[in-house]
């Protein structure tokens, strides 16, 4: 199945972002980390499970009326660090985005080990996360050396 027609499965968008190559069956965590959910008012369309010949399956998401930024890529990453993203203008792609995850992500999330100093309000410190790999992603907490449960890092967001 090509590629051009994976994209057709959701309606074309005007204007808007597209996230492909999402690991199969978390769409709904990359929504998460993007702050996006009913309250948000933008139409957000996805396809799950989609036959990818890199990735098996893979899940698509297409965001309208919102462009996503730097900082909201930099959150992307942590739950797809391979994603594809594109922003739409006038129904055609006028910029693709890389992610880039880099050596260590900093002031994105903070550690999710309770006990570390980064969770101390007198020790102001930036929140610094180790990459140790990206496939699959592991993390590490540049302080206390914990490795970051990816499950709860949602709920860490800074
Ligand atoms: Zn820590």
């Amino acid at each position: 199945m090509s590629q051009e027609h994976n994209m057709r499965r959701v309606t074309a968008i005007r204007n808007g972002t597209v996230i492909d190559h999402v690991p199969a069956g978390h769409a709904m965590r990359v929504l998460e980390m993007l702050g996006i959910d009913q309250t948000s008012s933008v139409p957000v369309s996805m396809v799950m499970n989609v036959p990818s010949k890199k990735m098996g399956t893979k899940d698509i998401i297409k965001v309208e009326d919102r462009e996503l930024n730097q900082d909201e890529l930099n959150r992307l990453a942590l739950v797809a660090p391979d994603a594809h993203v594109a922003i739409i203008r006038a129904y055609s792609v006028a910029e693709k985005m890389t992610i880039d995850l880099g050596e260590e992500v900093k002031n994105v999330v903070r550690c999710t080990f309770s006990n570390c100093i980064t969770t101390n309000p007198r020790e102001p410190l930036p929140h610094r996360l180790k990459v140790l790999s990206t496939e699959p992603l592991e993390l590490r907490c540049h302080y206390c050396g914990r490795p970051q449960d990816l499950e709860a890092l949602v709920r860490n967001l800074i």
